[in-house]
């Protein structure tokens, strides 16, 4: 397995820009980046990446993540594999070492999250677009996140801000979505 150390020096050295720019034609809007997507089928860019939060994320399909998961999803390939393809971009070294009994728990472990995030993930999205209240409150404020990340609409950002803070004086949550 590849350890920790070798893992934060391949995220240190990883450039989403770059990375992504292999695969697709990024063009700069504002402090992002925006593309078509990737991942699903579209004409107008809903593809953001933020180089300096070191994310991609597609308001249109949902898709998003690092440098690492992005050549793990477009290469359809394993999380150590996409690790060594960027490592390699780099000229980093993979040291390898066979895993201990921990290891292997800590990596069963993993696998579980993985698997609760996904149903989670999948739970949600559902609730996003099938319910009214997911609908009416999430879906909008995912919209206004996505035309500010685009750098559409100067004058959403005051509005969402706004927006959490009714709804916290009205004896909501207090933290919007
Ligand atoms: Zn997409």
């Amino acid at each position: 397995m590849i350890d920790r150390a070798t893992i934060d020096r391949i995220y240190a050295a990883a450039n989403i820009v770059d990375i992504i720019g292999d695969y697709v034609t990024l063009k700069k809007k504002g402090v992002n980046y925006q593309a078509c997507c990737p991942f699903h089928n579209e004409k107008t860019p809903s593809f953001v990446v933020s180089p300096s939060k070191g994310v991609f994320k597609c308001f249109g399909c949902g898709k998003g993540g690092n440098a690492v998961t992005f050549v793990m999803e477009h290469e359809s390939v394993s999380y150590p594999e996409a690790l060594r393809m960027v490592a390699k971009r780099y000229g980093i070294e993979v040291e390898e070492r066979a895993m201990t009994e921990e290891d292997v728990r800590r990596n069963n472990d993993r696998e579980s999250m993985f698997a609760l995030n996904g149903w989670a993930s999948e739970y949600f999205s559902k609730y996003l677009t099938g319910n009214p209240e997911g609908k009416s409150v999430g879906l909008s404020y995912f919209f206004a996140e996505a035309r500010l990340l685009r750098g559409d609409d100067p004058q959403i950002r005051p509005r969402i801000l706004f927006g959490a803070r009714r709804r916290s004086d009205a004896g909501g949550s207090g933290r919007g979505i």
